[in-house]
């Protein structure tokens, strides 16, 4: 199933991302992952695609995808990147997706890594949608910034790129991750303000340590709400309290989105599945509930 078909049936779509593990995991350890999540019956899981491609995992994107989508019979959502795929690439990857039946696909620019030179085929994401949308076999989706792109001069720059890659073809929007609701909302405001009507999911992040939460926000430069600083500092240096407090933070973020009738929450779940559950099982009815 396509994603965009997910939406407008009512519900808040669900879904969950996971990342193929390292090569210094257990090459089963996707196995536990995906064992985890499967009880939370996502509306669909994704996969990330890493800087260096295959090289550094143990799995591809693409296998992972395929295990999901034909093994777990969720639906699978395969992350694509331009600084990670010439064009030669994409279509190989575009293949093995269409021939392992998975249908959807997150056009990517990229983290760019030092260590992995970019590929210079697709320079930004527009590019990469419009190649996938061209060849029809698969739904696209692509990402947006709720706190707006660090590398955009300002919000409305980085909303005409976005409409750019909707115009492209990219039928879903996922944002990326933030920890205050009211950004989300008024970035909503001016998508929908710029003509963008696709479905966007709110892409939220149990923070469950400090050191992950130092790292993420240098990557993508999310501001941490005082309340958030608050509990890092209270509790950083202890796990399991720390490890609650992040969940109920995140928790407390999706009740009040579901309950703004957000369309979807797309969980970065960090290959944690025992999280992920918990943060489930806090709002499962929620979700069954109507959305309007
Ligand atoms: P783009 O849409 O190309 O935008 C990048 C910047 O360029 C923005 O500032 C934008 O305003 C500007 N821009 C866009 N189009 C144009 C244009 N035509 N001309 C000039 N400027 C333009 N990274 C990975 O490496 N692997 C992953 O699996 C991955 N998954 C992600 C999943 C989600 C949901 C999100 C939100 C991010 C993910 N990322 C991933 C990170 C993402 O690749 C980075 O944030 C990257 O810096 C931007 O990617 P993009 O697709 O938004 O790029």
């Amino acid at each position: 199933m396509k994603i965009a078909q997910l939406f407008g049936k009512g519900k808040t779509v669900f879904s969950c991302e996971v990342f193929p593990p390292k090569k210094t995991s257990p090459v089963d350890s996707i196995y536990k992952t995906l064992d985890g999540l499967k009880d939370i019956h996502p509306d669909f899981i994704s996969v990330t695609f890493g800087a260096g491609g295959s090289s550094n995992v143990n799995q591809s994107t693409a296998e992972i995808a395929s295990i999901i989508q034909n093994q777990y019979h969720i639906t699978a959502m395969a992350h694509l990147t331009c600084v990670g795929c010439t064009k030669g690439e994409a279509t190989e990857i575009l293949a093995q997706l269409k021939n392992s039946g998975v249908e959807n696909v997150l056009a990517l620019r990229g983290d760019r890594n030092p260590d992995f030179p970019p590929k210079e085929d697709f320079l930004h994401a527009n590019e990469l949608v419009s190649f996938i949308h061209r060849r029809g076999d698969f739904g696209v989706s692509a990402a947006c910034y709720p706190e707006v792109h660090p590398e955009a001069r300002d919000l409305e720059e980085d909303i005409q790129h976005l409409k750019e890659k909707v115009d492209a073809g990219a039928t879903h929007l996922i944002s990326q991750l933030f920890f205050d609701n009211n950004d989300f909302y008024s970035f909503l405001y001016r998508v929908r303000q710029a003509g963008i009507t696709v479905p966007v999911e709110a892409g939220i992040m149990p923070v469950t340590n400090r050191k992950q939460i130092e790292r993420m926000v240098s990557l993508c430069g999310a501001s941490l709400p005082k309340k958030f600083v608050r509990i890092m500092h209270r509790y950083g240096d202890d796990p399991a309290a720390m490890q609650d407090a992040g969940i109920a933070y995140a928790v407390e973020q999706i009740v009040d989105l579901i309950s703004n009738g957000v369309q979807g929450i797309h969980l970065y779940t960090m290959n944690n599945p025992t999280v992920a559950h918990r943060i489930n099982q806090a709002v499962a009815s929620l979700i069954r509930c109507a959305n309007r």
